[in-house]
């Protein structure tokens, strides 16, 4: 086993991987089994007795996890959404969560449809700023639900201060890493208590699978809870995908950066754009997040959002004008998606209706550009 100081590039590879003993296999196979065999004494020396509890394939991808987050223990689940479900399960009833205002929408659904008739209360904060997160605290308040970047307007907000704020008053601090991807912040290291992905964006990158992960740190104090979530509530992910998340991960830091250089550069084209009225994107100098980006992690990332001049219609002609763009939501594969977000979120959405998401591939930036640029024409400029 690689020792822990190597480079996330190289963890990234190596951890939780192993030559297999018996065959010589470079690449690890997949352990499709459900049960495992039992000693004469009724023991498991080999550590492993049922799937749902622990698989090979999922405690290598565990393993690997853990290591890019820095974290001691990484959980898996079958999705993001049931990795989310899993944290907010840590909750008893009479408890309050403060969120990010514009934290994934699934997230926020599922605190109000789901989380509220469990007697779990909560409300949407501005987690950019510190002090009006202070203020939404309540006695009853026992978790932070952090994104940042959040999504689709990219704010930053600032890991380290609100992980100080946590601890001063009792609250788990959870932070959605899946925009920023462990290649560019790593919040256990600003202090945050759980790190949560959805691992079907940026870590699977290739819009092939779906999957989730909770990790924290060694003094977590409730991760005994959490693995029981895993094991007894057994919304854990198949063999097959831990693998092929496995495989995903050994491209991850190449993969990440490049999407986040195209998706800066598409940011800075688009904000000389005259059909354009505003990019949102933290490696933009005027993005009201750049300098804390800067401070805090890398301020890249392979997802932008901006608003065109005119209404919701203009947006929804432009994401229908695109050949190379497809019109899809999630993030995070090597293929480039447009969407217009206020339409996925529905009636609540607080996303500005002329607003559209990009997510960045790995297409060269010229062939992107050109395919944007033609949609845009659409739009009479003022
Ligand atoms: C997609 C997404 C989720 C939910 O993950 P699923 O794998 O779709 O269940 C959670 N958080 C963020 C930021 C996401 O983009």
């Amino acid at each position: 086993m690689p020792p822990k100081s190597l480079h996330p590039d190289t963890l990234a590879i190596h951890r939780g991987r192993a030559v297999d003993k018996s065959t010589g296999a470079v690449t690890a196979p997949i352990h499709m089994s459900s049960t495992f065999e039992r000693d004469a004494d009724g023991d498991y020396p080999r550590g492993f007795s049922y799937s749902r509890q622990a698989n090979p394939t999922r405690h290598s991808l565990e393993q690997c996890l853990a290591a890019l987050e820095k974290g001691s223990e990484a959980v898996c689940f079958a999705s993001g959404s049931a990795a989310t479900m899993a944290v907010l399960q840590l909750l008893q009833p009479g408890q309050h969560v403060l969120i990010t205002r514009d934290a994934y929408h699934g997230t926020r659904h599922q605190l109000k449809t789901l989380f509220a008739h469990w007697g779990i209360s909560h409300d949407l904060v501005d987690t950019t700023q510190v002090a009006a997160v202070e203020k939404a605290i309540r006695p009853e308040t026992r978790l932070l639900w952090i994104e940042t970047p959040s999504n689709p307007l990219l704010g930053i907000s600032d890991l380290a201060a609100l992980a100080r704020l946590g601890q001063r008053h009792g609250l788990i601090t959870v932070c959605d890493n899946t925009l920023a991807t462990p290649v560019f912040q790593n919040p256990l290291d600003a202090g945050i208590d759980l790190v949560v992905h959805s691992t079907t964006k940026y870590l699977g990158g290739h819009s092939d699978l779906l999957g989730g992960v909770v990790i924290h740190g060694p003094d977590f104090s409730q991760a005994e809870q959490l693995r029981e979530i895993q094991a007894s509530g057994g919304a854990v992910p198949a063999p097959f995908d831990c693998w092929l998340l496995l495989r995903s991960l050994s491209s991850l830091g190449v993969r990440v950066r490049a999407q986040a250089a195209s998706a800066a550069d598409l940011a800075r084209r688009l904000a000389a754009h005259p059909a354009v009225s505003a990019v949102f994107h933290p490696a933009l100098p005027e993005h009201p997040g750049h300098e804390l980006a800067k401070q805090q992690s890398v301020p890249d990332c392979g997802l932008l959002s901006f608003t065109v001049h005119g209404d919701r219609q203009a947006a929804l002609d432009v994401v229908a004008g695109t050949r190379l763009f497809t019109r899809a939501t999630s993030l995070g594969g090597v293929e480039s998606l447009i969407e217009h977000r206020a339409s996925i979120e529905g009636k609540d959405s607080p996303t500005p209706g002329n607003l559209i998401r990009l997510s960045i591939g790995l297409e060269h930036i010229d062939d992107l550009w050109q395919d944007l640029t033609e949609a845009l024409e659409v739009i009479s400029q003022p």
